[in-house]
């Protein structure tokens, strides 16, 4: 079945002026301005009230805080204690609150347009060992594209770590887990729509060995690492007390400086750890509304990128954002960036970029981020029909200087999976309401809501 997405208000892709054909899974075809496709089409789609983007790639989240979100106990506060106040409550998350969380965080990604997740899950208390099962599950379900990462937590208070013995697991068990889901789950290659790749939490929360032992697993798997980097200077005055070095340096010597690594955040680097993280290739989520909500700082994506680390967007978890929105996390991107490196230097194409192929680029992907043939069918088109776009001249600039909210129409690998703005066959009003009921429940259990 050929589809010809015809003559678009706008589209992000060279010489594309006609639209792109799609066939099955992938596209095609770039239709030059006012050509027809080169061969025979079965149906058209008219897109002339569209602006068509590459789907948009999400590095970095917490599906599961989508439970607390603007929790009254974690209000105005900078990590570590915004962390102390959350532990306990999410240490109370059982599997069908997950499942809930995942499907409302994948629905609003969704609708802004995001075709690819990944989500970073680092929290198995006692009965929630299937987590990454249930997210599997979810976006099946939904039909979108997805690396999901197997985080872990094994350094607790007790040991010199920040979190709760609660909420740490043995390290025995989360390798024995992290091996069960690749070989379940884990898909390679051109097309694959669900990953796995492994992701101990962060310097502070886990055992040096464990970081070894997961680079050591994922490479012999051929799955890629993830972790938090220098987010804030508390981690790194952290690393240099119980390490004796600083978070690169520490990575570096667990053997995590490589091309198949991304870090969220990557905010704390000298002149030279950005050479070092460019040179070996390793790439950086940039997660603008997180770094303002927790006043961690700034992230040097215009360096970072000219060192050689690939950077894009991750809207981070929904207790610090506090919501799951990629396009207006584009827009946020380019406002901070611009604020630090001035308007000149920063547009709408750099941050479009960091969205689409940057996000891919971190993915180790070459398949997706980008509209051109032989690369999958993922797409996000909008509509500029609402009173913000009034009056707008330049339809990609307009995306996201009006602030964009929400995608009309998305396509993963050449299946609709969003039309006029709806999930089809979702009862959406109904996931609401359950989510509501299990997010006051968590509260409830954990002592800070009547
Ligand atoms: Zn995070």
């Amino acid at each position: 079945m050929r589809l010809w997405i015809r003559e678009p208000m706008a589209i992000l892709a060279e010489d594309a002026g006609g639209g792109v054909v799609v066939d099955g899974t992938r596209l095609v075809e770039c239709v030059p301005r006012g050509a027809q496709p080169s061969a025979a089409v079965d149906e058209v789609f008219d897109a002339s009230e569209h602006v068509v983007l590459p789907g948009l790639v999400n590095l970095h989240h917490h599906f599961f805080q989508t439970l607390t979100r603007a929790c009254p106990a974690a209000l105005d506060k900078p990590l570590f204690p915004w962390l102390e106040s959350l532990y306990p409550v999410w240490a109370g998350l059982r599997p069908e609150d997950l499942a809930l969380a995942v499907r409302v965080a994948l629905v609003e990604l969704l609708r802004s347009g995001c075709t690819t997740v990944s989500d970073h899950h680092y929290l198995f208390p006692a009965g929630l060992e299937e987590a990454i099962d249930i997210e599997a599950a979810a976006v099946r379900e939904l039909g979108m594209r997805a690396v999901l990462t197997r985080g872990s937590m094994s350094l607790s208070v007790e040991d010199g770590g920040l979190p709760p013995r609660s909420v740490v697991q043995a390290e025995e068990a989360i390798m024995a887990d992290s091996e069960r889901l690749l070989a379940r789950y884990h898909e390679r290659g051109e097309g694959a729509m669900l990953g796995i790749a492994l992701a101990p939490c962060s310097p502070f929360s886990v055992t040096a060995d464990l970081m070894r032992e997961s680079a050591a697993l994922a490479r012999r798997e051929g799955a890629l690492l993830h972790t938090h980097l220098a987010e804030t200077e508390d981690e790194t005055a952290w690393c240099l007390e119980h390490t004796g070095r600083r978070p690169v340096d520490y990575l570096e010597e667990l053997d995590w400086l490589g091309d198949d690594v991304w870090v969220a955040h990557g905010i704390h680097f000298s002149d030279a750890e950005i050479e070092r993280l460019g040179r070996a290739g390793v790439g950086v989520s940039h997660c603008p509304s997180s770094n303002m909500v927790l006043a961690s700082g700034h992230c040097r994506t215009l360096e970072l990128e000219a060192a050689g680390s690939p950077v894009g967007l991750g809207v981070d978890g929904s207790a610090s954002n506090d919501a799951s929105n990629l396009i207006g996390e584009a827009r946020q991107a380019l406002l901070l960036q611009r604020l630090h490196y001035g308007a000149d230097r920063v547009g709408h194409r750099e941050a479009l970029r960091w969205a689409t192929e940057g996000g891919a680029r971190c993915l180790g992907r070459s398949d997706i981020g980008r509209i051109a043939p032989g690369l999958q069918a993922d797409l996000a088109l909008f509509r500029l029909d609402e009173p913000r776009f009034a009056g707008a001249g330049d339809p990609l600039a307009a995306l996201l200087l009006c602030g964009a909210q929400q995608a009309d129409r998305v396509m993963i690998a050449g299946r609709w999976r969003l039309i006029d703005g709806e999930v089809p066959g979702l009862d959406l009003d109904a996931l609401l309401a359950a989510q509501r009921a299990a997010a006051r429940g968590l509260l409830v259990r954990a002592g800070v809501a009547a």
